[in-house]
């Protein structure tokens, strides 16, 4: 399948049901919009993503390269709480400004988000016909497109017609919009921001007033800079140097859709990375390549992958005069031709520190003995600052939906009709033992080699094992979840000591010895 030809989400998210990547969240009692649930192999792949990340960023200080200063990269982990004192999302500026645009259709009862909404209205005819339409969406192009006729009436062309964002029509225009599921003029309401942030009350009372309220946080980063103090204080960093954690976080996104890609509850893989101001643009550089060569590292290699430099209109108010911000963007089957982003590394100044050492009154300034003028003695006396902050900012789950949409390899060839096309490193199953049959001493060979291979490599993921129904359908199995070396015990196993190597993206099968399948698989596993 060619990359012009988007490929079937519908399908794609069939697979993660039938096979137990994904289930809809409280699914037994109808759902609930916007959250979803993991499966036994949906949960091992993500976890073997998280893992990928947190030993190549943590453990091993971006993979063991060596930063732009030519030093090992310092980066320490963390693990913050998800309630916090309410006084970090005002500090932070999400109480007063984490805000979508949102608004309301009285007749159909659908809520959107304004800034996902254009307008068409009639060319010349300000203050004429208006209709709105999902953006990015030809077929509701082309519906609202025929309605719109019917208010003219008139035969209209794309190129009769004016496009404008909903957000920016006057009210007296915004009257005579018609809704995109609608027949009737002026159902839309006035766009009013909408804070993102779920409100929880903390405490046994039940009294919920502003004093007990408290916010599930949307998003790990403040976590970190509240305690950069206590990190610098309390173990041996020094800048540059970065705290990184993951975790859940929360968004009580208007329109969640798009599968998994806009949840309301998701995971977060974040870095804050503090240096000293006049280095921040060479960090900056320095982790924009490597994030992107991380996640092509990882299985997403192709050109569905591409790193986008924000335009200077994009950027938040901070960041104007910073070093840069760019996204990691993948094209998924619904964002095609366009993209979605995966991760955002963005020059944030010393923003954060500056407003919590405001907001809190507590000195986050970092004293630096290794600079500053020399004294007498020769050594720098120190300068005092506060460093700024190379953020590379990654979503969990969004990483799973892409290597997701990457892995899903139709092939009419094959009995399944489809295979997942895993990177072994986050396959969520790293190799099946299969008898040919059950009898004639198969199974007898065969489990010892699956235990032996779950004792050495059962740490990175699954080693399946299974002796029901024929060769064929648990092959087909495993090509939909992704296996991709299958080991079969038959008879020449008996006479030969060898078993049949299957290879899931080639279809080869080669027999190696039984006695070396443990080095075999350790040696395409990286391990
Ligand atoms: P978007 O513009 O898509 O709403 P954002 O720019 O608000 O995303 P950030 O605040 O930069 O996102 O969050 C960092 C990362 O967290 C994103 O790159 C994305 O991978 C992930 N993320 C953000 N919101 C969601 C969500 N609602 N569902 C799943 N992942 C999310």
């Amino acid at each position: 399948m060619s990359d012009a030809q988007p490929k079937s989400m519908d399908e794609i998210m069939a697979l993660c049901k039938r096979r137990g990547f994904v289930y809809p969240a409280s699914e037994i009692y109808g759902g609930i919009n916007g959250f979803w649930d993991y499966g036994p192999l949906g949960a091992q792949l993500k976890k073997n993503l998280r893992d990928a990340w947190w030993r190549d960023v943590v453990m091993m200080g971006c993979d063991g390269l060596d930063g732009p200063d030519g030093e090992a990269v310092e980066i320490v982990p963390l693990d913050s709480c998800i309630i916090q004192n309410p006084k970090v999302w005002e500090a932070s500026g999400h109480v007063g400004g984490f805000n979508d645009p949102m608004v309301d259709c009285r007749e159909s009862k659908s809520r959107y988000r304004a800034d996902h909404l254009m307008c068409m209205g009639k060319k010349g005819d300000k203050g004429g016909q208006i209709y709105a339409f999902i953006e990015n969406d030809d077929a509701s192009f082309d519906a609202a497109l025929k309605k719109l006729s019917k208010y003219v009436k008139q035969d209209l062309a794309k190129g009769d017609i004016d496009l404008c964002p909903l957000t920016d029509l006057s009210l007296e225009e915004l009257a005579i919009t018609v809704g995109p599921d609608t027949k009737t003029v002026g159902t839309l309401t006035e766009p009013r921001a909408f804070n993102l942030m779920f409100k929880t009350f903390v405490g046994a009372t039940s009294a919920q007033t502003d004093e007990n309220a408290a916010y599930l946080r949307p998003e790990t980063a403040q976590g970190i800079f509240i305690h950069f103090k206590n990190v610098v204080d309390t173990t041996r960093v020094s800048v540059p140097f970065g705290i990184a954690q993951t975790g859940k976080s929360f968004r009580n996104e208007v329109t969640p859709r798009n599968f998994t890609f806009r949840s309301r509850e998701f995971e977060q893989m974040e870095i804050e990375f503090f240096c000293h101001p006049d280095d921040a643009k060479q960090w900056y550089v320095f982790w924009r390549d490597w994030r992107m060569q991380w996640w092509k590292d990882i299985g997403l290699g192709g050109e569905n992958l591409i790193l986008r430099e924000h335009g200077s209109d994009e950027l938040a108010h901070y960041a104007k005069d910073g070093a840069g911000t760019s996204d990691i963007e993948y094209r998924f089957p619904f964002t095609a031709p366009g993209y979605g982003e995966l991760e955002g590394i963005a020059h944030r100044t010393d923003f954060d520190l500056r407003q919590h050492q405001e907001h809190s009154k507590k000195k986050m300034e970092y004293h630096d003995k290794t600079r500053g003028e020399l004294a007498k003695n020769g050594q720098p006396k120190g300068e005092w600052y506060l460093p700024h902050v190379i953020e590379p900012s990654a979503g969990l789950d969004r990483g799973v939906l892409a290597i997701l949409c990457e892995a899903f390899t139709p092939d009419p060839e094959r009995a399944s009709g489809v295979y997942m096309k895993f990177h072994p490193r986050v396959a969520p199953i790293k190799a099946a033992v299969f008898p040919l049959v059950k009898k004639d001493g198969m199974p007898e060979l065969a489990r010892p080699l699956f235990k032996e291979l779950r004792a050495r490599f059962g740490h990175l993921g699954t080693i399946e094992y299974d002796e029901k129904q024929s060769i064929g359908k648990r092959y087909a199995r495993m090509d939909e979840a992704g296996c991709p070396f299958c080991f079969t015990i038959d008879s020449e196993t008996l006479s030969e000591g060898t078993v049949t190597v299957r290879h899931r993206d080639t279809l080869d099968q080669e027999r190696i010895a039984i006695g070396g399948v443990g080095d075999f698989l350790g040696e395409k596993l990286g391990v």
